[in-house]
């Protein structure tokens, strides 16, 4: 009760009779719990609601007064941007003034003579009650920068659409902009805001247009809930469109995401779906659509049972490592290097699956760290056993995610499998994707860095994939350079990608970084690699990734040879 008192106490009434005895008789009911403030007529009214437009919770007027009358005060607020935000709750002798004054917007009315001090009070209560929660929903309704619903309202009111209008039948969009807190770090979160609000006035002049409604779900995400559209590229056409006309100095990049509606799926579920149709995307700017169909459904399935099965797959060991030889094809004849430890799932029930299928989903929950780290243990493992046969060291290269760079017991961990295999850091090679330099540059530098000063060497993989600029290459610590097999792939029919392949050779060059092309696969290749001076070559030309125990062919082929040529 007190603490209600205290909490009403500082709201301020502005009273408004011509009447002395009336104003004392309201303030004295009113003061216990608000700041009362008293006006003689309709002018001095609205003075003072305009003096105190922010403090005033409510306004008990009137109607019957000299100079301004009642009526005229609520026409003069009902027109007022401002003022028509504070109540009014009229005082009258009349029936009919009460219904006249309701439909000029008093939020209700108290009857002359005042008799029950309580039914005033409470009735000043809740009016103040009403308004403020009104106020407090209004604000959360919107989203301050772009005027679309707040998530929760969007929902709330895609539900009612749902429930209410089945026959409308509602697709679920969703927006996001690519890389946009790059786009915020670069150009400052004013640039940055000012985009959304673009975006923004672009999707209400969209809304004119059809029917729908639409929010920011947070940051850079749009949610757009309409009707049925002939074609969602067009749409997003017109958004990227007027992204480039609005901000020409910069690239700024959408992608968009649709679940077209299904009668048995309501707005949450459409929009899950649109989201993961838009995350499918991410970075793709070719093509920047994504609509959700069947297959994406099974493929969602598909993750979700790796995800379920990975803990029961790392206790019965249903990972394999794979090893897939490097050559080096400026000996003659060609020279066994090194290998890449490559690992393959096999499944009880879904049988082989390869790692582009659930590594990405593993990288995009940190779960990747799991497998990882059990494919270097063999790895380590692999290289210590090899060394005991043969007598001597073929170095295998693992793969590392952006998780593993941001463990911060990385260094330590790779360091504890050199040593209890009895291995130098050199044997066990890291490859780090192009990309996740690219991404946070100061982790890489310190991580990386780190680990070279260690003594382990590191290989650049996807090289040609990421954004990295030559300025940037110099600065980074790397000792090869991994080229993507895209590349590779034409470059037999290809003058132009023959010419970037050389390109790329000359840049190694001046970086003084080995090449290792990728994906090599014919003679052809081949021979146009060796010609423009790349020594180190992986592919099928050469062979698949294989399990170990095949490996040892390559690796025993090896060992004759060294011993015809010591002949
Ligand atoms: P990557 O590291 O660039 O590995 C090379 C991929 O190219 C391997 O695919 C390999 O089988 C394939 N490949 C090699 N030669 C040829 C060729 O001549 N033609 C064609 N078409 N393909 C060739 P794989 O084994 O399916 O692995 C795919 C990707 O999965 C790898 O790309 C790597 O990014 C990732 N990956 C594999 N194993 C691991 C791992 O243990 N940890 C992590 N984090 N990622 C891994
Ligand atoms: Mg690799
Ligand atoms: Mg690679």
């Amino acid at each position: 009760m007190i603490r209600s008192k205290q909490i009403t106490y500082t709201r301020m009434v502005l009273v408004v009779d011509d009447q002395e005895l009336n104003r004392d008789v309201l303030e004295m009911i009113l003061e216990d719990s608000y700041k009362v403030i008293c006006a003689e007529n309709g002018k001095e009214a609205i003075a003072l609601m305009q003096k105190h437009c922010e403090e005033l919770s409510l306004v008990l007027l009137d109607l019957m007064m000299p100079v301004m009358n009642g009526f005229e005060v609520l026409e003069f607020v009902r027109n007022d941007e401002e003022l028509r935000k504070i109540p009014v709750i009229v005082l009258t002798a009349e029936k009919k003034a009460e219904l006249k004054a309701l439909q000029m917007g008093a939020a209700d009315f108290i009857t002359k003579p005042f008799d029950m001090h309580e039914v005033i009070l409470a009735r000043a209560g809740r009016i103040i009650e009403l308004s403020e929660g009104r106020k407090l929903i209004s604000a959360a309704e919107k989203d301050k920068l772009t005027n679309l619903y707040s998530r929760n309202f969007f929902y709330e009111y895609a539900n009612r659409l749902y429930a209410y209008q089945p026959d409308l039948h509602m697709d679920a969009v969703v927006i996001n902009i690519e890389q946009f807190h790059s786009i915020n770090a670069v150009n400052g979160r004013d640039f940055g805001d000012d985009v959304l609000r673009m975006i923004g006035r672009e999707i209400h002049a969209f809304l004119d247009e059809t029917q729908g409604i639409a929010s920011r779900f947070e940051a850079d995400r749009f949610a757009i809930y309409c009707v049925q559209q002939p074609d969602y590229r067009a749409l997003l056409d017109r958004f990227q469109n007027k992204i480039n006309r609005f901000t020409p100095n910069v690239n700024i990049h959408l992608r968009m995401g649709v679940k077209p509606w299904k009668d048995n799926l309501d707005p949450v579920e459409l929009f899950d779906r649109a989201r993961a149709a838009c995350n499918m995307v991410r970075g793709d700017y070719q093509n920047p659509l994504m609509v959700y169909d069947e297959d994406m459904r099974m493929r969602e399935m598909l993750n979700q049972r790796m995800l379920n099965d990975l803990r029961k797959a790392t206790e019965e060991r249903e990972f394999k490592v794979y090893y897939q030889p490097k050559y080096d094809i400026q000996c003659d004849p060609p020279r066994l290097s090194s290998a890449e430890a490559l690992i393959r799932w096999k499944h009880p029930e879904l049988g082989m699956i390869s790692p582009g299928d659930f590594v990405p989903l593993f990288e995009g929950n940190g779960l990747i760290s799991v497998v990882d780290s059990y494919v270097w243990q063999e790895a380590a493992r692999q290289i210590a056993r090899w060394r005991d046969k043969y007598g001597f060291v073929l170095p295998v290269s693992v793969n590392l995610s952006r998780a593993d760079v941001y463990d911060p017991s990385l260094v330590d961990n790779l360091t504890q499998l050199i040593e209890d295999n009895k291995l130098e850091f050199h044997h066990m090679k890291l490859e780090v994707t192009e990309s996740a330099y690219t991404e946070n540059v100061k982790q890489m530098l310190d991580v990386v860095g780190c680990l070279r000063e260690k003594g382990f060497q590191i290989e650049m993989d996807d090289f040609g994939t990421g954004y990295s600029s030559l300025n940037m290459l110099s600065s980074m610590p790397f000792d090869v350079l991994k080229m993507d097999m895209k590349f590779v792939r034409n470059i037999e029919a290809s003058e132009t990608d023959r010419r970037l392949v050389m390109l790329i050779l000359d840049i190694a060059k001046y970086l003084k970084v080995q090449v290792v092309a990728e994906g090599v696969e014919t003679e052809g290749q081949l021979q146009i690699l060796k010609q423009g001076g790349c020594s180190l070559v992986q592919g099928y030309y050469f062979s698949r990734p294989v399990p170990p125990e095949e490996f040892e062919t390559f690796i025993q082929r090896e060992v004759s040879q060294e011993r015809e040529k010591e002949k």
